[in-house]
């Protein structure tokens, strides 16, 4: 079981316990806990991304059971068998349903470790070649020469990518699209209510995994934080950070950060419709884990060719 317990804690409580002035480090200006850690254990404290060799394993683990926008994927689907290109497809969360509603699907991904979760996953449930294809690769440079009937990118990793990233990614997948094709992707919300009138650090919480399995190995446990920082810049940060004493008394202090930026609809819907992406379908999905979070599913299709006697 990945979450145990969400308690309420405040960043600030945890930033008055990084007491010491820390070395001066890169990343010691960062917002929130991250920042907060990385000043308290200065250079005793690994850095990473969740998405690293290590952060993939841990990813799995934390995302396994979420079920988050899986059903609203597949009912976009809809029921005929289709070609899939799946971007940023991490350990097969969304892949999974997929596959096992018949569809073909072709899953591109940067970090190999993800790639070797989700072929393992997809050999274990009995998925062999010939509807899965894993690609290594990355969602704003790829050109597979071959058309899809629906390119899938979930999970809101569209904010993985800056505006030359996302330039490019969707221009790549309306390059990738059928003619009848579409483009189902998925971006943050966040309810706009009193507590996001604060300034700074809100929506911070713990979640307790038991270590066994995950990156670090046995024994401990690791915490993770969610927060929103506010104001301009506004992003969901997610910091897991978990100590580990090894056998001959090593301590390894580490902590595995990601972000999640807000992105605003109507921007996105000016950067599709600059690559020859319109947005027919819009659909709010409720927000999991955090009761302030919800996404929205946007549903795009190839715009009509400008008219060529026009
Ligand atoms: N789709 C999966 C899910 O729903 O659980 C994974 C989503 S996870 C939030 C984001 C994934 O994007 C990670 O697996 C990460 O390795 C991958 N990723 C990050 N940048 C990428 C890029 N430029 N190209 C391809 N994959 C990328």
């Amino acid at each position: 079981e990945a979450a145990v317990e969400a308690t309420a804690v405040t960043a600030t409580e945890l930033a008055t316990q990084a007491t010491g002035p820390g070395p001066d480090r890169p990343g010691s200006d960062r917002p929130g806990t991250a920042g907060a850690l990385i000043r308290m254990f200065g250079d005793a404290l690994a850095v990473e991304d969740i998405y690293s060799e290590r952060g993939s394993v841990l990813y799995d683990l934390l995302g396994g059971e979420d079920q988050h926008e899986i059903s609203e994927l597949l009912s976009a689907l809809g029921g005929t068998r289709r070609s899939v290109l799946e971007l940023a497809a991490g350990s097969g969360r969304l892949t999974l349903p997929m596959l096992r509603h018949g569809h073909d699907v072709v899953a591109l991904e940067k970090s190999p470790m993800m790639l070797r979760l989700l072929g393992a996953k997809a050999a274990a449930a009995g998925h062999g070649d010939g509807p899965l294809t894993l690609v290594e690769g990355d969602m704003s440079r790829f050109d597979l020469g071959r058309r899809f009937d629906a390119v899938v990118l979930g999970a809101t990793s569209v904010s993985l990518l800056d505006a030359a990233g996302r330039a490019a990614m969707f221009g790549a997948v309306r390059r990738h699209l059928a003619p009848t094709g579409m483009f189902l992707f998925s971006t943050l919300q966040m309810r706009r209510g009193p507590m996001l009138a604060q300034p700074v650090r809100e929506n911070t919480h713990v979640l307790t995994v038991p270590a066994a399995g995950g990156p670090g190995g046995p024994g401990g446990s690791m915490v993770v934080l969610v927060e929103w920082i506010d104001g301009p810049g506004q992003q969901r940060l997610i910091s897991a950070f978990r100590s580990e004493v090894d056998p001959a008394g090593t301590v390894d202090h580490r902590l595995f950060t990601s972000e999640v930026r807000l992105l605003d609809v109507a921007d996105l819907e000016r950067e599709l419709a600059a690559a020859g992406l319109t947005v027919v379908g819009r659909e709010q999905i409720a927000g999991g884990r955090e009761p302030d979070r919800s996404t929205l599913l946007l549903r795009c299709v190839p715009s009509p060719d400008p008219d060529p006697d026009g």
